[in-house]
């Protein structure tokens, strides 16, 4: 009945649990892997409420040649370029017009070098830095009139439909109890009644995945035989043994003495070896997937790690780690997994928690023409027919996260990003190429014949070292 209490009760329980986990951490001298779990359900990021995606269209395209043809036929001479004062803010000759294409001739910078322009040509006006934005015209989809730019903030711009007749308000106003329209009467701005929509002007261009790079690392430096080396990546990434462990595990059973440091430098090495192998593998892929977000440790602080993953075929296709659980994350998230279709397909769909950064990011690709689905499963149990029909694939990726989780928790003394992301990009080699699965017969989800006449796990490390390698150059030869 009063959001705002409850959520600012459950900060201040975060608040408290914060301090609790502090002080134990600094008694024990432990960081308490599992804390974030038993915070409260409801998290306050649910008070955030995403409408549906506006009506976006597009300004036809227009073509400068035609236009200035048409001005000489009506006006009986041509149109002049720009003429351009000493003092007037150059325009760079680089720059075409988005609507019709008119060269920088024809351009007058706008307001006095803040990047905005307007063509003589077609009368368009746009900016430098978000041209695209400038070819969109943006509607209310429960009204269609054009929506009202209200706010500009660090990563979006905020839109509104301010018409009183749209039934989206009118549904609002409506809907509300006696008591509910005498407190909006007094504090209109307490209450959500009209559609927003937030635009985003990140700086970030999706599915413009580069080629392959060969990694900068040499594995000749790595002092020990590929089979133990094969060793300590299956009692380090599989068994989840902490380096240390695995330090003493290989001088207890296998007479090898090398330090924990060595086997985290070790792990570094072959990560970026991986990496590129693992991210640009041409995976077959089954087009049901799911993503979810866990905790990592990392520099002494809590990270997030975002998973998305083919439920079907077992394989993880993206695993960003990002300070933040924001809207930014999710897109890279979602594009890291979006560049691995080799088509993105026209039913697309993502299933995912009940985080608004989803939708956000649903609406950041729609902005790019990228168009998907979003299925978002909420809570614990299945309230709503969505979140009963999807949470079996939910669950899978929650097992996925507790398979991560008991590897990680040993390993989690790392004390910096790189040794934390290494680990990670270990795991998903392990996950997607070398752990058999009972959902898929026991199979791995990656089936590779070269991998599957070897019997023992080091061997298939360092077999798949070698293919990574051998596939490397074959990519920048
Ligand atoms: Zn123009
Ligand atoms: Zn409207």
């Amino acid at each position: 009945m009063y959001p705002h209490i409850i959520t600012y009760l459950l900060t201040f329980i975060n608040y408290q649990e914060q301090i609790i986990r502090t002080l134990l951490t600094l008694l024990t001298g432990k960081s308490l892997f599992n804390k974030p779990e038993e915070t409260p359900v409801n998290k306050p990021y649910r008070k955030l409420q995403v409408d549906d995606l506006p009506m976006i269209e597009t300004y036809e395209k227009l073509d400068y040649q035609l236009l200035l043809q048409e001005f000489l036929e009506t006006n009986g001479k041509p149109l002049k370029p720009v003429k351009r004062r000493k003092t007037s803010t150059p325009v760079p000759t680089s720059l075409n017009c988005p609507r019709c294409g008119a060269p920088s001739d024809y351009l007058y910078a706008n307001n006095g070098g803040k990047g905005q322009y307007q063509c003589k040509v077609c009368q368009c006006l746009f900016s430098k830095k978000n041209r695209f934005l400038k070819e969109l015209i943006l509607k209310c989809p429960h009204c269609s009139k054009s929506l009202e730019k209200i706010k500009e903030r660090k990563y979006f711009n905020v839109y509104k439909c301010k018409n009183n007749n749209c039934s989206y308000y009118k549904n609002k106003i409506n809907g509300m109890s006696k008591k509910e329209k005498k407190q909006f009467k007094k504090d209109p701005q307490a209450f959500k009644v009209r559609y927003i929509y937030r635009e985003f002007r990140i700086d970030y261009k999706p599915l413009s995945k580069e080629s392959p790079k060969k990694p900068k690392v040499d594995l000749s430096r790595i002092y020990v035989s590929s089979h133990t080396l094969g060793l300590i990546l299956t009692y380090h990434v599989n068994y989840g043994l902490s380096a240390r462990k695995t330090a003493a595990l290989m001088k207890d059973v296998h007479g090898i003495h090398i330090s924990h440091q060595t086997i985290l430098n070790y792990e570094k090495s072959v990560a970026l070896t991986l990496k590129p192998y693992i991210d640009y593998y041409p995976y077959e892929l089954s087009g049901q997937f799911c993503g979810d977000e866990t905790y990592i440790r990392v520099n002494g602080r809590w990270h997030y790690l975002f998973f998305f993953f083919d439920a079907v075929k077992k394989i993880i296709l993206s695993y960003p780690v990002s300070p933040n659980r924001d809207t930014v994350s999710a897109i890279r998230a979602i594009d890291e997994a979006l560049v691995k279709m080799k088509k993105i397909p026209e039913d697309l769909t993502f299933i995912v928690d009940g985080n608004p950064i989803y939708l956000l990011a649903q609406h950041f690709f729609a902005q790019h023409d990228i168009w998907f689905d979003v299925k978002q499963v909420i809570g614990l149990t299945n309230e709503d027919p969505i979140s009963a029909e999807y949470r079996p694939l939910k669950q899978i990726i929650e097992r996925l996260n507790r398979t991560f989780k008991g590897n990680y928790r040993s390993t989690h003394g790392f004390g910096s990003e790189n040794g934390s992301v290494a680990f990670v990009t270990l795991f998903v080699a392990y996950f997607n190429f070398l752990r058999p699965h009972s959902a898929l017969e026991g199979k791995v989800p990656v089936v590779n014949p070269a991998l599957e006449k070897i019997t023992t796990m080091p061997g298939r490390w360092t077999k798949l070292i070698e293919l990574a390698q051998q596939w490397i150059i074959e990519q920048t030869a």
